[in-house]
């Protein structure tokens, strides 16, 4: 019997197959949970639907997170079809590429709000409508990066966002806690997507990490999806308000030198 059995998760996030979700969505699934997907609009519909379809995940909805409009349409679907849920995963991020890169403080007014607002603010009003529909509890789960605790030069307003979400987790664990609702941050390393395309010197800092992290490889979204397996899971029943990386372990280096670079 799967971890997941018996389980019903709704996944924000999926662009592609590359996506950090779809890793998630692949592992839960053979775990057993019923997946929900929803997509940010029309131009992601043509790589979604099929995705989807091939892997027979009936429930694909269009959720716009900036618009509270179409967040109690896709609730008012998921509870339609689902009933309840148990599992709620936050893969969402967006930054204009002006405000990534550059210089720190040329970051404008209006994308600094734009970022926050998709990035960070939009798991906000997910995690409420969730909870509704949680009776029996839930595992709440957002995506971070590093960058939120530590300076990573060019991540720029996309670190602010992360350092806002980790937050936010934080807040909803306390405010959802005693509904038996948990509520943690998954923080892997750098992984080829789509978003991660947008970030100037990724492939510099892709290699980089495999190069110094304790354990020489890179995470992969399949190992990301075994995490989220696990935080899901009743096995994790007591772990809430925390920030996992799945980094190799790049977090626990200071200034690093590898065997390679000694001369
Ligand atoms: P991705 O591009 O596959 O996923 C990002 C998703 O955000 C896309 O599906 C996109 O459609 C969605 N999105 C953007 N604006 C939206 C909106 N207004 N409404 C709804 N959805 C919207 O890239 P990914 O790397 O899989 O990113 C998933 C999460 O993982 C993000 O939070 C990202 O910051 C985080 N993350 C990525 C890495 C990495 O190196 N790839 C590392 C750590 C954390």
């Amino acid at each position: 019997m799967g971890l997941l059995e018996g389980k019903n998760a709704l996944v924000f996030g999926v662009a592609n197959k590359r996506s950090i979700a779809w890793g998630i969505t692949a592992a839960m699934q053979r775990e057993g949970a019923t997946i929900g997907l929803s997509y940010a609009g029309e131009v992601l519909e043509k790589r979604v639907l099929p995705l989807a379809a091939e892997n027979n995940i009936d429930f694909v909805e269009k959720c716009d997170v900036t618009s509270d409009d179409d967040i109690d349409a896709l609730f008012a679907k998921a509870k339609d079809t689902f009933g309840t849920i148990d599992i709620l995963v936050h893969a969402v991020a967006f930054a204009g590429r002006d405000n990534l890169g550059g210089r720190f403080r040329d970051i404008s007014r209006d994308g600094f709000k734009l970022t926050m607002d998709i990035s960070a603010y939009s798991l906000i009003p997910l995690a409420r409508h969730a909870a509704e529909i949680m009776p029996d509890g839930g595992s709440i789960m957002a995506l971070s990066y590093y960058a939120a605790e530590k300076v990573l030069p060019r991540y720029n307003v996309m670190a602010i966002a992360k350092a806002a979400l980790e937050n936010i987790v934080r807040y909803l664990a306390v405010d959802l806690g005693p509904h038996d609702i948990r509520v943690n941050t998954l923080s892997p390393g750098p992984i080829k997507t789509l978003a991660a395309a947008g970030v100037p010197g990724f492939r510099t800092m892709l290699s980089h990490a495999n190069k110094i992290n304790p354990i020489r490889d890179t995470a992969t979204i399949e190992d990301v999806g075994e995490v989220a397996v696990f935080l899901a899971s009743d096995g994790a029943r007591m772990i809430t308000g925390e920030t996992i990386h799945i980094d190799g372990g790049y977090h626990t280096l200071g200034l690093t030198v590898t065997e390679d670079d000694i001369d």
